[in-house]
């Protein structure tokens, strides 16, 4: 009897799970379309989108014309549901980003890093002012955030407690969740390494859509990478990634972790501009920050011949490297990211793209397309703030899949979780026609612009469309 009942329970974790997952990635969807793909009776859709519906998780989303018939009503995940919060902790900056349950991002705020060696506590207070700040410019109570996700520039060690290491900031084994939490924070907060929650953003939102196969870069002062084939390959410690750690010159310069010849100490920001004052005999470049001092290094390359040297050089080593990346790992596409990568890659791209395809094999250099980051520089915070949403890193198995909070929500209806309520800025999300529906461009543009048009279906862009969401993971659905 116990077994009877524990089999009709996974099934209907499992209808809840299908259908959930499918809304929220394909989302607005009439029953009907939720029908087909799933394999669902209509009569199963409709009962169980009845209680979704009842628990607030599901909502309405306006009407669609059917072909002759009577209109049908299109559903969506409940943005209102609950709210979540991503913390880019860069290497010059902190920045605090309050998203609502489709992604709609409703308040940032960016706090510069104290030094360049902050003190772990420091960092922490930083994150707290940013959340007090972002709640109170949204009009959300603490109580209504489902998790905040922090992407920091280190490894990160889920544990417990979970440990960041990272030495670029100079930092060893620190509890920055215990500060957290000293300070005062009760929501639940989850780490992960910064190039991953871009890479992991991309995916969902950006330049990875639609690929399963892909490495997407950080390209900052340091360098990273997010490496996927459907999940995030993490190695035995979380480590794996470290791609601006990679020789490209035996022996060469000598790199922040202590190594030589690092990609990192040739491509990172910090050491193409410590070249380009080298390849002016010691003479500093204008004064301000590397972002500032990047972009003049780019600028001045028409009539400095210096300057376009340096470039050049650097777009060699950048193509070596992701010549590496595709020898490796044979993806379908790479993408540049991160803001360095940005800046250098709207003017070299060409030129890295030519060096890839010098140094890496023919054949899987002609299966991978080269691409840059579409989300800009907010992608380490998105990805974040993806965290609590998508199971955490230590979960299993990782990312680029299931929705973790609505997986809690498919094991335990009606659950302790936010109640749903009606939100300030719920009339920005009001139902929009299907004829309406922003193209990819728009919402990502909607979403670069910190617009709270209705880019709901921003999580129907999710990339990795092979696996099937939701998995309950008792055991009993096709994962
Ligand atoms: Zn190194």
């Amino acid at each position: 009897m116990e077994s009877k009942r524990s089999t009709v329970r996974d099934l209907r974790r499992h209808n809840r799970s299908a259908l959930l997952s499918k809304l929220f990635l394909d989302g607005p969807l009439s029953r009907h379309e939720l029908s087909g793909p799933t394999g669902l009776s209509a009569a199963t859709v409709s009962n169980v989108i009845g209680g979704l519906i009842d628990e607030g998780l599901v909502v309405e989303a306006g009407m669609v014309d059917s072909d002759g018939g009577r209109p049908r009503v299109l559903l969506r995940v409940n943005p209102a549901y609950g709210h979540v919060v991503g913390v880019d902790v860069g290497e010059t900056g902190i920045k605090v980003e309050l998203f609502d349950l489709t992604m709609t991002r409703l308040a940032t705020a960016d706090h510069p890093l104290p030094g360049p060696r902050p003190e772990p506590d420091a960092v922490a207070d930083r994150i707290v002012a940013g959340l007090a700040e972002v709640l109170k410019s949204a009009g959300v109570d603490a109580s209504d955030v489902l998790g905040m996700g922090i992407g920091v520039p280190g490894t990160v060690e889920q544990g417990s407690p979970v440990l960041v290491h990272a030495p670029t900031l100079g930092w060893d084994s620190v509890a920055l969740g215990k500060m957290l939490a000293s300070e005062g924070v009760t929501i639940p907060v989850f780490f992960e390494n910064g190039a991953k929650t871009l890479g992991q953003a991309e995916m969902w939102f950006g330049a990875g859509r639609g690929a399963r196969y892909a490495v997407i870069t950080l390209v900052g002062s340091g360098i990273g990478a997010a490496i996927t084939d459907g999940q995030i390959y993490r190695g035995v410690t979380s480590s794996a990634g470290e791609w601006g750690h990679t020789t490209v010159v035996y022996g060469g310069r000598a790199c922040r972790c202590g190594s030589r010849g690092c990609l990192e100490a040739y491509a990172g920001a910090e050491a193409i501009l410590e070249r380009y004052r080298q390849a002016r005999r010691g003479r500093r470049d204008q004064q301000g920050d590397e972002q500032s001092r990047l972009a003049a290094l780019l600028a001045a390359a028409p009539r400095s011949a210096v300057a376009e040297q340096v470039l050049a050089e650097t777009a060699e080593y950048l193509g070596a490297g992701i010549a590496n990346l595709i020898n490796l790992f044979n993806p379908e596409r790479i993408v540049l990211g991160g803001w360095a990568g940005l800046a250098l890659g709207e003017q070299l791209l060409p030129a890295i793209r030519k060096a890839a395809e010098a140094h890496a094999l023919a054949h899987p250099y002609g299966q991978t397309t080269i691409e840059l980051c579409e989300l800009g520089q907010d992608a380490v915070a998105v990805g974040a703030a993806t965290l609590p949403i998508g199971e955490p890193a230590y979960w299993r198995p990782p990312p680029l899949g299931p929705v973790w909070l609505l997986r809690r929500a498919i094991a335990e209806p009606r659950s302790r979780l936010a109640a749903p309520r009606k939100s300030p800025h719920s009339a920005a999300m009001k139902a929009f026609p299907r004829h309406h529906q922003p193209t990819p461009e728009s919402r990502l543009s909607s979403h670069r612009n910190n617009q709270t048009g209705p880019s709901s279906t921003l999580l129907g862009c999710f990339g990795v469309s092979s696996r099937s969401f939701f998995c309950c993971y008792s055991g009993q659905c096709v994962a």
